[in-house]
């Protein structure tokens, strides 16, 4: 059984993203089942924390309604496809992280890297017409493999039982006393006995 999202919904969602991809495909699905399971469908209750900052995080914003200029979606910078989702209303949330079974096949059919090395010449522009085309098949059927899954197959969920992150708080703002922009307090550095903005910060370490 594939997707149950509706076409034009995920059309929607291509165009926000501006490409069509493997990635956006997961970001399509691991949506799809925050909003069957817990109803994140654009309700200003739900919370997402993504773990990648990859194509999917386009999808997630479009889909669930959780984005980054609402304070909804946090973003760490683990480099992991790992998504959780929590609904405020219900207090139901869960984490699902692509299996990595899933992939694990394609590396068992491709033992060489063969389609790691295609894609690498397609992006360095040294690919033939020929190898062009194959890419773009190779991607489509990723694209549709995706699609197409279970999403059972797709992703190892776990319950969670309380929201991932602690709602924002008010912070102060403070001037660098190097730049004399504004900064939120959280982001200021101490050094040398001034109040600095992280790019001043790191200048003045590096002269050091
Ligand atoms: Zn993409
Ligand atoms: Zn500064």
């Amino acid at each position: 059984m594939g997707y149950t999202l509706s076409e034009e919904k995920i059309e929607k969602a291509i165009e926000f993203h501006g490409h069509t991809c493997p990635g956006l495909a997961i970001g399509i699905r691991v949506s799809e089942l925050a909003i069957n399971r817990i109803g994140i469908d654009q309700t200003a209750s739900g919370l997402c924390v993504v773990e990648t900052d990859m194509c999917a995080v386009d999808a997630v914003q479009f889909l669930t309604g959780c984005t980054f200029g609402k304070g909804n979606l946090v973003h760490r910078d683990w480099g992991k496809a790992g998504f959780t989702f929590f609904n405020r209303d219900t207090q139901k949330g869960f984490r699902a992280l692509f299996n990595n079974d899933f992939r694990r096949n394609d590396e068992k059919e491709d033992p060489d890297n063969n389609t790691g090395k295609l894609m690498q010449k397609v992006a360095d522009k040294t690919a033939t017409r020929d190898e062009v085309q194959q890419a773009e098949d190779m991607k489509a059927a990723a694209i549709a493999r995706i699609m197409d899954a279970d999403l059972d197959d797709l992703f190892l969920v776990e319950e969670i039982k309380a929201p991932p992150v602690k709602p924002a708080r008010i912070l102060a703002s403070i001037q660098c006393q190097s730049c004399s922009e504004m900064v939120m307090e959280s982001r200021m550095r101490r050094f040398d006995g001034q109040d600095l903005c992280i790019p001043c910060f790191t200048k003045k370490e590096q002269k050091v």
